[in-house]
């Protein structure tokens, strides 16, 4: 059965959430590696990426399937700069508003979901919402690093190039190990992915 995500921000039972925003979204904003202009954060949760987005001069509209998600991101302190929407929105029904985007971030939202024709859907989603040169930066959580019977979601390399490779070509697919107080060390991947040109040719057969 799907996961009933207000019940957890009903009970303040978060422990994805963070009070800063992920360093590995930092650090690819401070290095200039993404497009600026406007920003989509899909599962935005409490919104700290949305408004530090936001901060950083973009345009950013922050989505959630969980109106208590958006009514906590919504009470925050308005971002000093760049401009913030919120909006509940399930991103597997229909393509998110405001698009399309140059940059689409999403932390822990494409991971959640367990079954490959959603994950497939998730980012076809985010392709029908990129400009031409936009880019998607995906954290999610990995099937490296030690077993653990907690924590977030482990999705495998083919996992993911099985969703994300028809829709969009992976540009980059990196190993971090999540910060915060964790009981095991907990391996994610960065993954940045851009529109298609063309789609991905034919895998390279022996020749008869
Ligand atoms: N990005 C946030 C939250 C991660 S938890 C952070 O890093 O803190 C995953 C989030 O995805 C939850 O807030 C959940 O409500 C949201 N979510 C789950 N399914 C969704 C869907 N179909 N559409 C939009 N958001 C969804």
């Amino acid at each position: 059965m799907a996961r009933n995500w207000n019940e957890s921000y009903a009970a303040g039972e978060l422990p994805w959430d963070r009070p800063y925003p992920a360093p590995q979204l930092v650090e690819l904003v401070e290095a200039g590696a993404l497009p600026r202009g406007r920003a989509l954060d899909i599962g935005c949760g409490t919104g700290t990426n949305a408004r530090y987005l936001a901060e950083q001069g973009y345009e950013v509209v922050g989505i959630d399937l969980a109106p208590l998600a958006i009514e906590q991101a919504a009470a925050k302190p308005k971002p000093s700069g760049g401009s913030l929407a919120l909006q509940e929105w399930d991103v597997l029904e229909a393509d998110p508003p405001g698009g399309p985007f140059d940059l689409i971030f999403d932390r822990g939202c494409f991971h959640v979901f367990d079954d490959p024709a959603d994950r497939a859907r998730f980012a076809e989603r985010v392709a029908a919402s990129l400009k031409p040169g936009g880019r998607w930066v995906s954290l999610i959580g990995s099937t490296e690093g030690p077993a653990r019977d907690h924590g977030p979601p482990r999705r495998s390399l083919r996992d993911i190039a099985a969703a994300v490779e028809p829709a969009l070509a992976i540009e980059s697919l990196a190993t971090f190990l999540l910060e915060g107080d964790l009981p095991t060390p907990t391996a994610f991947w960065r993954m940045i992915a851009a529109p298609r040109a063309t789609p991905a040719q034919p895998s390279t057969q022996p020749s008869a």
